[in-house]
């Protein structure tokens, strides 16, 4: 696909104050296909002056957006994700193209449109307290918001934290200022354009293209940026937390990588285990947080369930164009990444034994990586230690629970952690024991439900996001007032 085909149809401007507009200083950064290596479209990279302006326009909004009635508010919501719904072929079709998501599995969008329509009607259930335990006085809490958030999000599932973050900072009476990822723009550039369908007031919500120097760091920066979030690795959301606290200790939620642990018990349902833990690894071609690249196996259990695990592996990978409907495993998102999980595979195949890592159906060129799988590996290498982010896990064994705990928590990371057992008393003790912000039994990740807490214990983050409160409590600052 040349670069004329996708710039006449996508907007790639950075969205200010109600206005689409060039970067000030002109700068534009290439945004390179997934499968090959050809220039998709050039993207504005926004300047410093940029992103000080969308503040600027954030908070100048910020005060008339909040004396509108949360109903108000989300009136607004209700049209956009009319219009994400209706747009959802599109979102889905500039995602295969800038990260390689195939478009047969994309639910992007779809969870976007439902978490603006979900908050939409979410602004009441917001309220302080009243207390008349002092004698002469009546005490209350006001919740009020803190007046300009950042969003700043990475390219694996763009819409779906863009809305996870955006909507609650909104509905209670936010402005927000973007940050898309360099790696996967235009599904923000587009939902920017229905932003201004929507008919939203202009500086309520600002999206901004460009990479973590400049644009990212100004805003974690930012003396004017009173709260932000963020999804992306720990690497950076450490960066974020620093810049935090030289500026104005501004309010930080991080949502950071893992290296998630499944353990599979010798009386669990290993179809049903397979299955899913195949899943885990597998979908956006390993590109996932929460992925289960760590199992251990009951020794009794793992030769069964390592053949059964190598067999569905190999017949549910349908690699290639990311925009054919076949397709279920697409390229890593780019070139970077490729080259970094290529390294992994290197070091995986001097430390472990590899049992899977070719497939006839990987095409031959684009940054494909076929599932593999490694066995044996010490628990000191550094593939069982770093976030990978590709389609790769390493299957050891134990002999005992307590071994299985010891192991799967000695890990800087606690995202997501899995159980398969039929014996329900192990299943509580376990998932009591492991040091994860969300453990699952008898299923794994991607699965969360819309009404828990998410986030990390660890290097995997600071603080919780989700439905009903937890994303709504963290865009709101507590003020007591006492009335004698
Ligand atoms: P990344 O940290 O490289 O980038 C994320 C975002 O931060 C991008 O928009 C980037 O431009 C920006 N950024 C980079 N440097 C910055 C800086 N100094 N200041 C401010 N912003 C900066 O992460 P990525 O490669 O885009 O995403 C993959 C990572 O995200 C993985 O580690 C994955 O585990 C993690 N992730 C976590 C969750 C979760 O819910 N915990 C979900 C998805 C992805």
């Amino acid at each position: 696909m040349g670069d004329g085909e996708v710039s006449k149809s996508i907007e790639t401007r950075l969205f200010i104050h109600g206005e689409f507009v060039e970067s000030s200083d002109g700068k534009t950064f290439d945004l390179i296909s997934s499968q090959n290596n050809d220039l998709l479209v050039k993207v504005s990279e926004a300047s410093e002056e940029d992103t000080n302006r969308a503040v600027a326009s954030a908070k100048a909004a910020q005060p008339a957006w909040s004396a509108l009635s949360p109903k108000h508010r989300g009136s607004y919501f209700k049209t956009l994700a009319t219009l994400i719904r209706k747009n959802n072929g599109e979102f889905a079709r500039l995602e295969a193209l800038s990260m390689g998501h195939p478009v047969s599995g994309y639910f992007h969008a779809q969870v976007a449109a439902s978490t603006f329509d979900y908050y939409s009607e979410a602004g009441y259930d917001i309220q302080g307290t009243t207390s008349l335990n002092n004698p002469g006085y009546l005490s209350m809490t006001y919740r009020q918001p803190y007046g300009v958030a950042a969003v700043i999000i990475p390219w694996n599932v763009p819409m779906l934290f863009l809305a996870k973050k955006s909507a609650p900072a909104l509905i209670v009476g936010n402005c927000v200022v973007v940050k898309s990822s360099e790696k996967a723009p235009l599904t923000s550039a587009l939902l920017a354009t229905l932003v201004k369908e929507a008919g939203f007031p202009p500086g309520v919500i600002n999206v901004l293209s460009g990479h973590g120097h400049i644009s990212g760091s100004v805003l974690s920066h930012h003396m004017d940026v009173r709260a932000l979030t963020f999804t992306g690795s720990t690497r950076t959301g450490r960066l974020i937390q620093e810049a935090s606290s030289k500026s104005n200790l501004k309010a930080i939620s991080l949502e950071l990588g893992g290296k998630s642990p499944a353990i599979v018990f010798e009386d669990a349902d290993l179809d049903a285990a397979t299955k899913g833990l195949v899943h885990s690894v597998q979908s956006n071609s390993g590109q996932t947080c929460m992925a289960s690249t760590r199992i251990y196996v009951q020794d009794t259990a793992a030769e069964r369930f390592i053949t059964l695990f190598k067999e569905k592996m190999e017949a549910e990978v349908r690699s290639g164009d990311p925009l054919e409907k076949e397709t279920n495993h697409g390229p890593l998102v780019d070139v970077t990444q490729f080259e970094k999980v290529k390294r992994y595979i290197d070091i995986g195949k001097h430390d472990g034994t590899i049992i899977l890592g070719a497939s006839p159906r990987t095409p031959s060129t684009g940054h494909f990586i076929p599932p593999t799988i490694f066995t044996h590996t010490p628990e000191s290498s550094l593939i069982m230690k770093e976030e990978v982010f590709g389609p790769i896990v390493n299957i050891n064994t134990f002999t005992l629970e307590s071994e299985a705990i010891t192991k799967s928590n000695d890990s800087e990371y606690g995202l997501y952690a899995s159980v398969y057992t039929k014996n329900i008393d192990r299943a509580m003790r376990v998932s009591r024991a492991l040091e994860a912000g969300t453990v699952a039994v008898n299923c794994t990740s991607p699965y969360t439900s819309v009404d828990t807490p998410f986030g990390g214990y660890k290097g995997s983050g600071v603080g919780r996001e989700g439905m009903p409160f937890h994303s709504m409590e963290f865009f709101l600052e507590t003020k007591s007032v006492h009335i004698k």
